[in-house]
């Protein structure tokens, strides 16, 4: 499938996120986990809802890895999960919360500090610590899953996937390390289980973290 470009104002947030020289990056697994636990959370409406029998709230999860020799960090849900068509929306276009803050500021600035830091900036925050994302996900009650991926603001592709499990599977190829930025630190157990303990305050759902041996 031919590579497709992300909607005007994705891009403004993307280039922002790519080029940014925000100092707390870390919020990028904040983010990252609330959506997490926002899919959970839709999952679990919709069986309490509809009666969906078959799904308990104890089996509910949210897991990171994170990987050092392929420099991977891998946040997987069994939330909602997305079509390969809620893929294409849901992620190449723009629409809510903090990006809509962010459309209200127009040249970039000091401010764009302040933006990120306050305001929920969303997905293409993983773009401050990455330099590809792969989302894999199937929706609850579809046959397959699909696989989104980007390298940044050349666009993204929606591909199938050999990934068949319910919920989405976000891969993040971590930045090589520069002289200003440590960014090998996301792929740290001690730093990421810290992080993960600051972020899942209101998270309802247990964060599972594997550790890898060395
Ligand atoms: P927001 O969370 O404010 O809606 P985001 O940029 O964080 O904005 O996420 C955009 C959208 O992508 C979400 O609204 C949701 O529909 C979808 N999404 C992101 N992560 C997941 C996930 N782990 N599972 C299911 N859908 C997701
Ligand atoms: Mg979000």
């Amino acid at each position: 499938m031919a590579i497709k470009e992300f909607q005007a104002e994705s891009k403004r947030l993307m280039d922002l996120m790519i080029n940014s020289i925000y100092t707390h990056k870390e919020i990028f697994l904040r983010e990252l986990i609330s959506n997490a636990s926002d899919a959970i959370d839709k999952l679990y409406y919709k069986s309490v809802s509809e009666g969906v029998t078959g799904l308990n709230r104890e089996d509910f999860f949210i897991r990171i890895e994170a990987d050092k020799d392929s420099r991977t960090l891998t946040i997987t849900d069994n939330g909602v999960g997305m079509t390969p068509e809620e893929l294409d929306s849901n992620l190449g276009v723009i629409a809510k919360s903090g990006s809509l803050q962010f459309k209200s500021e127009n040249e970039k600035n000091d401010a764009d500090v302040d933006i990120i830091g306050q305001f929920g900036v969303g997905f293409y925050s993983a773009f401050m610590v990455s330099s590809k994302v792969v989302v894999e996900s199937k929706a609850f009650g579809a046959e397959k899953g699909a696989l989104w991926v980007s390298e940044g603001l050349e666009g993204y592709e929606i591909t199938e996937t050999d990934w068949n499990e319910r919920g989405t599977r976000i891969t993040l190829s971590i930045k090589p390390d520069t002289e200003e930025e440590n960014y090998s630190e996301f792929l740290d157990q001690y730093r990421l289980s810290h992080l993960v303990k600051r972020y899942s305050d209101y998270i309802r759902y247990p964060i599972k973290m594997e550790m890898q041996r060395s």
